[in-house]
């Protein structure tokens, strides 16, 4: 129906990819369908040879209901093509297992979510693909990390849970250089305020779960880029089973629709919050992008539109006095996700990086009394109460 490649980032959100059905709802449906039927056997064959675009099957993605919203992620990512799947580990793995083979090799940098480490140091490994895990501050050595079997360069930014900014311009132009795929997880900023493949990256991934969904009631996943880099990974996508079911697809196009509203609103939130927490007497240190004093303030404000719902903090105590911190919040519940319209308050050491070793912790500058919010949009000034009364 409306054709948005032009307008702005929330016109994309709410319209493009979006069909009237034929009965005038003024979005695409939800088809729940696995099979679709085909009037002849030339039509079929026009769908299965990819000489006319069409629904076939729901596992190939081949779903109005998925292809629709695979156009609007496209197009808010400013990417050519979108795939999704049934989670943001899933639209990881496929991605690695389609530009990696036996003997190539990964470089991550910086700090990443636990499951993208154990997928990176254990599983792939396995496979014969091998990740070198470098910090962010050694990015400025990063060719030397480079081998001549290296085909991706992998990061978060920002990263979790210290929020650290990594470059992505000049990052991408080191990994041209040599030839190598920049993956950039955009999870945390969202492309409302950050959009890598302007910057140079290859390929971007989302946990959908997050602020994409913004709901705290899905799981998906999405690998946004150019289709010459997506094809590879559609047949991985299709013959490990992990497409997005259509019921999430329904949803999450239903989520997008309020994206820039809702991470705006994160925005604001965040940053007030983040200035009130710098001002407190038993924060010892806040990490949070939008922080003129913040380490990564400076590239930042460069490459980013606003710093996002995530800060992490130190609290002046150890892990107990920590703990009890967090368990005197009262709007803030205890869980290790991200994202949602409800404030989410972890330690790290007890949930997202609990299976890193005590030396790789400390490398990360991980410490016991560090504590991680997710701020929602609840009222701002509620939120403050909370925390304040939980840290006197
Ligand atoms: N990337 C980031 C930044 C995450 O925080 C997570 C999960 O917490 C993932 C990827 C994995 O996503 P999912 O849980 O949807 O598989």
């Amino acid at each position: 129906m409306k054709k948005s490649t032009d307008s702005g980032l929330a016109t994309k959100c709410i319209h493009t990819g979006d069909t009237l059905d034929e009965r005038g709802g003024i979005f695409t449906p939800l088809y729940n369908h696995s099979t679709f039927g085909f009037p002849n056997t030339q039509s079929v064959l026009d769908v299965v040879e990819g000489r006319v675009e069409g629904s076939l099957y729901t596992r190939y993605g081949l779903n109005p209901t998925i292809q629709s919203l695979e156009k609007k992620l496209a197009a808010i990512e400013g990417g050519e093509s979108a795939w999704v799947f049934s989670s943001g580990m899933a639209a990881e793995s496929a991605t690695f297992l389609a530009h990696c083979k036996s003997n190539d090799h990964i470089v991550c940098i910086g700090d990443v979510y636990g499951g993208t480490y154990e997928l990176l140091d254990t599983n792939l490994p396995d496979l014969g693909i091998n990740t070198t895990f470098i910090l962010g501050d050694e990015v400025n050595k990063l060719s030397e990390f480079i081998k001549s079997n290296t085909r991706i360069i992998f990061f978060e930014t920002p990263t979790n849970p210290n929020m650290e900014v990594l470059d992505i311009t000049s990052i991408a132009a080191v990994a041209k250089q040599h030839g190598v795929l920049t993956v950039v997880d955009n999870t945390f900023a969202t492309p409302v305020n950050q959009k890598p493949l302007e910057l140079g990256a290859d390929l971007v991934i989302h946990s959908t779960t997050k602020y994409l969904g913004g709901h705290s009631d899905l799981t998906g996943g999405t690998v946004i880029g150019p289709t010459d880099l997506l094809t590879p990974i559609w047949t991985w996508r299709k013959n490990l089973g992990q497409i997005m079911a259509p019921e999430v697809a329904y949803l999450l196009a239903r989520s997008l629709r309020t994206l820039v509203v809702r991470v705006n609103a994160h925005n604001s939130a965040a940053k007030i919050l983040a200035k009130q927490l710098v001002e407190h007497p038993r924060i010892n240190k806040v990490n949070y992008p939008g922080l003129p004093d913040f380490n990564g303030y400076s590239i930042a404000k460069h490459q980013m539109k606003g710093f996002g719902g995530m800060i992490s903090f130190v609290i002046d105590g150890d892990a107990k006095e920590t703990a009890d911190v967090v368990d005197r919040l009262k709007l803030f519940s205890i869980a290790p996700s991200l994202g949602g319209v409800e404030s989410l308050v972890t330690q790290p050491i007890t949930t997202t990086h609990i299976n890193l070793t005590p030396e790789e912790r400390t490398k990360r500058g991980i410490v016991d009394s560090m504590v991680r919010i997710s701020v929602g949009l609840e009222d701002v000034e509620d939120l403050w109460a909370d925390l304040e009364q939980a840290l006197n």
